[in-house]
Parts: structure tokens; sequence; C-alpha cells
């Protein structure tokens, strides 16, 4: 794969911004060429342009190296920077799966590139062969979720695969759930996929939705196109603090992830009885998808319970549905507890 011709012409020639930090990166007794307030440390301070440090203790979490890590303003941010990079406004487009995560879509319009939707089976599978046929030279990015959102489920691995080993641009592999589907990742074989993109987050597993940190896993080529045109100083101190402190605790999250995955195969036991639930979608992430009598009418009782899920019934594929994100066992309590009182 070469990367020069998939890049937009402007990115590859831009010159990015050199800040201050990216100029001097040692450690000095006297910083004075940042125009910084000398009072107030540390958040008189701009931070680390390429959060180092925390890149350090991401690289050993996950088992690659810190070139291969690019850190975002959620996962938001990656999603946005590749079209930017990638995509020719009012020319290029990208591809996604549907039913998917609406943000694909959404950072599309904004750039004002092409959406070409390529339907899941009914049963929510990729069909790998219909998703090459509908991409063309035009088409310089393939968005897939996995476990995939609102529907749940992994992909298929070997469908994934052959997406990335024959579609000639860029792949990105969402796995903002992976934490819920264990030994599912395709971060270990990152390597082999030099048009690969993973994105991960803080937000889901980690419980750290507030904080706004995204992560982004690719070759060190791909890692430097988004360094070279993010805002200089995209994360916060304080978002880089806490993430350091989080991971340092990890053994809180696999708690809640054991916690959570444990109440998901409860609360997909305890629905099945009852009589409005139709059906309810196996879940590898921390949400389930379930389809039902009146999901609008169940949706609208539930509201004035005080209980708030999701309506997903307008969703391609996903009439009748509700997706309902597994809370702690007290919430998924007063849940069950207002649908017993609707029978
Ligand atoms: C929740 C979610 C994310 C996380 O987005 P952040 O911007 O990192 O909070 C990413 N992808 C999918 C599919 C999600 O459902």
């Amino acid at each position: 794969m070469n990367l020069d011709n998939l890049l937009r012409k402007n990115i590859k020639t831009l010159q990015p911004y050199s800040s201050a930090r990216d100029e001097y990166t040692g450690e000095a007794m006297v910083f004075l060429d940042a125009n910084e307030n000398p009072f107030n440390y540390p958040y008189n301070r701009y931070p680390d342009p390429l959060q180092r440090e925390l890149k350090e203790k991401i690289a050993r979490l996950k088992g690659v190296t810190p070139e291969q890590i690019f850190l975002g303003n959620g996962s938001d941010e990656p999603i946005d920077l590749l079209i930017r990079a990638f995509c020719e406004p009012g020319e290029d487009a990208l591809a996604i799966i549907d039913p998917t995560y609406g943000m694909y879509q959404v950072a599309a319009g904004i750039n004002n590139v092409n959406v070409k939707k390529i339907s899941l089976t009914e049963s929510f599978e990729l069909d790998a062969r219909e998703l090459l046929k509908n991409t063309d030279e035009k088409t310089k990015l393939v968005f897939l979720c996995s476990p995939n959102n609102p529907t749940g489920n992994c992909l298929d691995k070997n469908a994934v695969l052959e997406v990335v080993q024959n579609f000639p641009g860029i792949v990105v592999l969402d796995e903002a759930y992976i934490d819920f589907a264990p030994g599912k990742s395709l971060l270990p074989q990152l390597k082999e996929f030099p048009n690969l993109v993973i994105l991960q987050t803080f937000s889901k597993a980690w419980g750290m939705a507030g904080i706004r940190l995204g992560m982004a896993f690719a070759s060190p080529e791909i890692i430097s196109v988004f360094n070279k045109i993010k805002y200089p100083y995209n994360l916060n101190i304080l978002t880089q603090q806490k993430a350091l402190e989080l991971i340092e605790n990890k053994k809180q999250t696999e708690k809640w992830i054991k916690l959570l995955i444990a109440e998901r195969e409860k609360m997909t036991k305890l629905l099945q009885d009852f009589p409005f639930v139709e059906h309810i979608y196996p879940s590898d992430a921390n949400f389930i998808l379930v389809k039902m009598h009146d999901a609008r009418g169940v949706y609208e009782y539930l509201k004035e319970k005080g209980v708030i899920v999701r309506d997903r019934s307008k969703v391609h594929l996903c009439a009748e549905s509700l997706r309902i994100t597994i809370g702690t066992s007290e919430e998924n309590g007063q849940l069950l507890l207002a649908l017993k009182e609707l029978i």
C-alpha cells in the first residue's frame, strides 16, 4: 500500500504547525519559549503534544509500540481526522455497514464526503464480498464496527479480514466495546495489515466517557499523518493525568468488565421470560438489543417510570427494538421491576 496515493493532495504537501514543545522536547531548568505564565504549575504549562508518557503506558497495556498509537479527544477525533486526511470533499466516499454507529455518517456529512451503506445480513453479519463490490476507486475508507453498535455482535473475523486484505484503501475497525469481548480484538494482528486502523476508547469499559480519550492504533506511517493534522495540543493535561491514574488502577476496570459481562448474561436470560419480548440478540458489548412487541410503547412507558433506554426501532434491520445499556445490578433490577409491572 502506498499511503501517498491515498492521501488528499493538500495533506500530502501540508507543512504542519511546529509548537515550542515540538522544537524543544528535553528537560530544562528554565522554560521561556512558549509565552506561558510562570505561575499556577502544572496547569500553566502546555501539555505534551505527543503525550509520550501516556503512550508508553498504553503501549505496554496493549502490546504495541508508542509509534503505533494516536490519542484523541474521544474516538470522534480520529474518525474526523481519517476523513479529512483521505477523502477529498465533494469527490471521495467512504463505506459503512448498516446499521452501525451514527458518527461515521455525520463526520462524513460535515466533510462533504459521500457515504455508501452496505447492509448487514438479517442476523447482523458482514457480507464482505457485497461490501467490496460496492466500493470503487473513489472509496478511500471503510468503517467497520465490532462489536457493532447498536446490534451488539462481533463481526465474523474472517469476513473482516477479507475486507482488510482486499480493500485497496484504509479499513477502520472500531473496537469501542472490545473489552467486553475478550480475545476477539484484531489488535494482536495489527502489524500484518498496513491499511488497518483500530479504534478503541476509554469511554466504555474504562468508565471515562467524561475525560474524552480515544485511541487509534495503526502503522507508524498512518499515525504520523494523524500527528501532522491534529490540533497541536489536542489532549489537555487533566485528561492525560486522569488516564495515567486509571491505568495504574486497571484491576478496577477488569472488575467492572467481569461484573458487566455477568450482568449482561443475567439480563439476557431474565428478559427472555417477558411475554412481549420477541428476541434478544446475542451481545459481545455492554448493551443488548431487544426486539419486542410495541417497542415504542415500552420505551414511553419506561420513560414515565424514569428508566431511559434507546429506541432503535427506526434503524435499518432493527424494527421494534430497544437498545438497553447494562447498568449496575440495582439499575438493571429497576428496569426489570418496571417491566414486570407492565405485564
Ligand atoms: C461509544 C462509542 C464510541 C466512543 O466514542 P468516544 O468519542 O471515544 O466517546 C466509539 N465508537 C462506537 C461504535 C461507540 O458506540
